[in-house]
């Protein structure tokens, strides 16, 4: 309808504006037809007088010639005095011909002269030969003359031409009347250009009227009728409103100010007679019912004097003695200069509302206390309510939920303040909420609102006595009438405990008890999302680090289970102090442990992963003991290496492998081909397992030869191992993967007996106290019982336990066990049997155990041998070497001599004893002791010259049967 009514409106102003244009036009175009027709008229007017003038003259000029010619004619009878007389007015009559001639004939301004206004007065004034100008110069010059000569008048009579004259007379006359019709005719033309000019206005006023005001008025007529109608439909819907609504208005304007027009609505509201339209202000005082009728007429000053819109609401007692209770707001009417032209007041009966308003206070305040058990119950089961405006950001939580949040309700105007505005209730709920708690509660209540469907959410949020709250977050949405989202509210519930026991749950399922590091189970789930996690984007690397510790055994077996527990404790909170928040450190079981260490390159984690090892060799106090770490490390980095995570682990784990096999506390990185190499392995141990039980090893023997005479004292047992389909393959191999995988007691087992077997044979078949050294790993002495083998394979052999020397590489002192291998070392020589140690110079550089540790051999390792003939560097290290064994009475032993010169430079230094490929390779007992005969025909010849006296003293001892060796073996 207002929509209509608006559209009538433009239409009607539209039209307006049409008419006001085309009015304009018309009065222009009949200004222009006036205008031009007047000045015509004016035109042909001023030009009628000049041409009456030129009639006048005309009509004289007839009249003067007439005088002329009949003077001329008196001057003949004339006497001397009349003749004067004459002759003065003739000349007169001349001299006005004469200026009349000229004003006919010439004319001031170059305009046409009045003689030849027409073609019929051109042609009457210039005929041929016969012009009326020159014949009236001609009459005009006889004229002259006759004054001038005046002698006789009788010549002057003579020369006037009575013909002449008349024809003069005739033309002038002519003359004269046309000049009269030409004034005529031009007036004529005139009046008629004038009364065409009125014409076409008056044509073009009609036209107008008639065709252009006429139709557009009617349809402003109908567009008037139809927005009037409009309008009084809209009037009446508004008049009907306002009676169902029981409202009405009334207007106080300020020229008016002790009056108020009320409407019809407001009369009927009030009970007053529809025909009081004017009111006096003080009648609405006394229907006013508040405490002093004031309210409504000082609310109205207010708003007269400060234009601000006022709201109130008091009784009125009506007309009829009854009461309403109203609400009246009141707002001012500006004109165009901001000026008050009136107020109006919108008066509303509210009296049905109050009543409902007072219902329903009565009605909460019963619920409120029939609520208070609920209440209690909701407090019992922590539920609290909040709700939340749309467009609002205001939280609002009512008192249960403060008391749930451990805030003080009584303080929350505080809490506001605290807040500042409203629009940062938002800002302040963020700080409130714990980790990702914030966001995802926005988009769970963003579902809600998108969805209209109810949510759940579970937070945490720290609460006003800073702890944190586990919180069940329901959500749901209100809608108003016309459907649209008005507010989000829910409920709020304490699930703390229930989410301490699930996370007390969680603790021992994916946590170790013992380190309180993450366990297996939740590093695979890392693991496998960190793989999901690359999967998706190629750029989200992380590196899988598998650290195993390197004598963990050492420590628990030879310093207690509570002090293995008390170092595992301390290794985990090591690495995990080095590996820092953003990495995951956990305890896989037993001594290992893993890292993920997340979006670091290969280089990074490279460093990391050496920090790690640093730190956890640092020595680590448990009880009274102190216990030496260190570990090794394997790394395989995602998704570089593989995307899968059980793979990352068998790689890892291949890495770290790889790295144990390389040296302790060290760390390598996957390569693929650890996995062959390690296939190889494997397969290699599975057929070692089998290898004692099929026979395939084999004891090979090198012969040891005495510096001093060039002659076999002894034989350095080396296994070797037949392989089925491989052949021969080197202890180097096969000892390693032995060690690895607890076989080595086994083969260190049959080593020994293997060797004291064969010693007794070699003994018997070379008639001397012929030695065998037995190589025994680190490994053996660790998890085999060394002592036992040795006393049953002696036992068995009936070998002399001097005849038995037991080779130990420096790697048996590494870590804690010390005090342990000094004590089996003892017991060892207590039985008699001879300790080498072997390698000397290629591990580690503290000598301090070679003081207090009973070894009777140091075997120098080859790689000082090798090139000592031609550096003199390695020569002086040799000797050094030399001077400390014998320093420590220990016996010096060379391995690995090969040349000749070798030999010579060894043999400057005086070693005991000399091992290598120039006296033998290791080989079977038969074909070593058939090489047995060669070494000793040769022995004279390396004999250094200014040894041989001494040589042939021990000679002379060996043959009593007390070798220096023994000798001191026995010592
Ligand atoms: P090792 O105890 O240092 O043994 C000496 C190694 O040097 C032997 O290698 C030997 O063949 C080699 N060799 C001797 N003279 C020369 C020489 O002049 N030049 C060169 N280039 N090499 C020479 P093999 O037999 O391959 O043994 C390697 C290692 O395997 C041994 O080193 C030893 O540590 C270990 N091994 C051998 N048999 C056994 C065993 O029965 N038990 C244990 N636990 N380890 C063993
Ligand atoms: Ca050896
Ligand atoms: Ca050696």
């Amino acid at each position: 309808m207002v929509q209509k009514t608006r559209q009538s409106a433009n239409r009607a102003r539209t039209v307006g504006r049409t008419l006001r244009y085309i009015h304009s036009l018309a009065v222009l175009v009949i200004a222009v037809a006036i205008v031009v027709g007047g000045y015509r008229m004016d035109q042909a007017l001023s030009r009628n007088t000049l041409d009456g003038h030129t009639i006048n003259i005309a009509g004289a000029q007839r009249m003067l010639s007439q005088r002329i010619v009949v003077l001329t004619q008196m001057l003949e009878t004339a006497n001397a005095d009349e003749v004067d007389q004459i002759r003065d007015v003739l000349r007169d009559a001349h001299a006005r011909m004469l200026s009349g001639h000229k004003y006919l004939t010439q004319h001031q301004n170059d305009a046409k002269a009045p003689a030849y206004r027409t073609q019929e007065l051109a042609a009457i004034y210039s005929e041929a030969g016969a012009d009326l100008e020159r014949r009236v110069d001609e009459f005009l010059a006889n004229t002259a003359a006759i004054l001038d000569l005046a002698v006789s008048t009788q010549r002057a009579a003579d020369n006037v031409d009575l013909s002449k004259l008349n024809s003069l007379l005739g033309d002038l006359d002519k003359a004269a009347g046309l000049y009269e019709l030409n004034a005529k005719q031009e007036i004529e033309a005139a009046e008629l250009s004038l009364k065409l000019s009125i014409l076409v206005a008056l044509v073009v006023l009609f036209a107008v009227v008639v065709f252009v005001f006429g139709p557009i008025s009617k349809r402003a007529t109908r567009i008037l009728q139809k927005s009037e109608m409009e309008l009084q439909q809209r009037s009446d819907l508004l008049s009907r409103s306002f009676n169902i609504a029981r409202m009405g208005y009334w207007v106080n304007s300020v020229d008016r100010p002790d009056e108020l027009w009320i409407s019809n609505e407001l009369a009927r509201l009030y009970k007053i007679g529809l025909s009081e339209k004017w009111l006096p202000i003080s009648d609405l005082r006394e229907r006013a019912q508040d405490q002093n009728n004031d309210l409504i007429s000082s609310a109205a000053k207010v708003c007269r004097e400060t234009g601000k819109p006022q709201y109130l609401e008091t009784r009125i007692r009506c007309a009829d003695g009854s009461f309403i209770d109203t609400s009246t707001s009141i707002a001012a009417q500006f004109d165009d200069n901001e000026t008050i032209i009136s107020i109006t007041g919108v008066v509303r009966d509210i009296t049905e509302e109050l009543n409902a308003r007072n219902t329903i206070a009565a009605t909460v305040k019963r619920l409120e206390k029939s609520s208070s058990d609920l209440r209690e119950a909701q407090q019992l089961g922590s539920i609290a309510m909040w709700q939340m405006p749309i467009g609002s950001k205001e939280l609002v939580l009512d008192e249960d939920a403060f008391g749930l949040m451990r805030y003080d309700y009584s303080k929350i105007d505080e809490y506001r303040e605290r807040i500042g505005d409203k629009s940062s209730a938002g800002t302040h709920l963020k700080q409130l909420c714990v980790g990702d708690s914030f966001s995802r509660m926005m988009e769970k209540s963003g579902q809600v609102y998108e969805t209209g469907k109810a949510g759940r959410v579970n937070l945490r949020m720290r609460r006003g006595d800073g702890t944190i709250a586990d919180l069940a977050v329901r959500i749901k949405l209100q809608r108003d009438k016309s459907g649209k989202p008005k507010t989000l509210f829910g409920t709020l519930q304490d699930i703390s405990e229930a989410k301490d026991a699930q996370r007390q749950l969680e603790q021992l399922a994916y946590y170790d008890h013992l380190t309180g590091l993450s366990n297996r189970a939740l590093f695979m789930r890392r693991l496998e999302k960190a793989c999901a996690a690359a999967k998706k984007d190629k750029t989200a690397s992380s590196a899988i680090v598998l650290i195993d510790l390197d004598n963990f055994k050492e420590i628990n077996d030879g310093l207690g289970h509570q002090a293995g527990d008390d170092f595992l404790c301390e290794v985990g909170r090591r690495l995990s102090h080095v590996a820092g928040p953003s990495n995951l450190v956990a305890r896989l079981g037993g001594d290992e442990f893993a890292v993920i260490v997340n979006g670091a390159s290969p280089e990074e984690t490279s460093c990391l992963v050496h920090e790690m090892l640093s730190s956890i060799s640092v020595p680590v106090r448990v009880g009274e003991a102190e216990a030496i770490g260190g570990g090794s490390a394997g790394i395989t980095m995602i998704p570089s290496d593989t995307m899968e995570a059980s793979e990352a682990m068998r790689f890892s784990d291949l890495a770290l492998y790889s790295a144990k096999e390389s040296g302790k506390n060290r760390s390598s990185f996957f390569s693929p081909d650890m996995s062959s190499r390690l296939q190889a392995r494997l397969s290699l141990s599975r057929d070692l397992r089998a290898a004692i039980a099929n026979n395939e090893l084999e004891t090979h023997f090198q012969p040891i030869v005495s510096g001093m005479t060039g002659r076999v004292i002894g034989f350095e047992t080396l296994m070797r191992w037949n392989h089925q389909s491989r052949g021969w393959i080197s202890p180097s191999e096969f000892i390693p993967i032995a060690e690895s995988s607890h076989l080595i007691g086994d083969i260190g087992a049959f080593a020994i007996r293997d060797a004291c077997d064969h010693a007794v044979e070699m003994n018997n078949a070379l008639e001397g106290d012929i030695e065998v050294a037995v190589n025994v790993s680190a490994a053996q002495l660790w998890h085999g019982d060394v002592e036992q083998m040795v006393a049953k394979a002696l036992e068995t052999s009936g070998l002399a336990p001097h005849l038995l020397c037991i080779e130990l590489t420096e790697s048996v002192f590494v870590g804690d066990s010390m005090d342990r291998v000094e004590a089996l070392l003892k017991r060892l020589k207590e039985r008699g049997i001879q300790l080498a140690l072997d390698d000397f110079g290629t591990g580690y550089s503290s000598l301090g155990y070679l003081n207090h540790l009973p070894f009777d051999k140091l075997k120098i390792d080859r790689s000082f041998v090798a090139g000592a003939d031609v550096s003199t560097k390695r020569f002086q290290v040799l000797e050094g070497i030399v001077g400390l064994a014998r320093g420590l009475g220990m016996q010096v032993v060379a391995e690995g001599v090969e040349t000749a010169s070798e030999l010579s430079a060894i043999q400057a230094l005086r070693c005991d004893a000399i091992q290598g490929f120039y006296f033998g390779r290791p080989e079977p007992q038969s074909k070593a002791l058939s090489g047995v005969e060669a070494i000793h025909s040769n022995a004279q010849a390396y004999v250094l010259p200014d040894l041989e006296g001494e040589i042939d003293a021990l000679d002379a001892v060996e043959k009593t049967g007390l070798g220096g060796k023994r000798k001191r073996g026995a010592a």
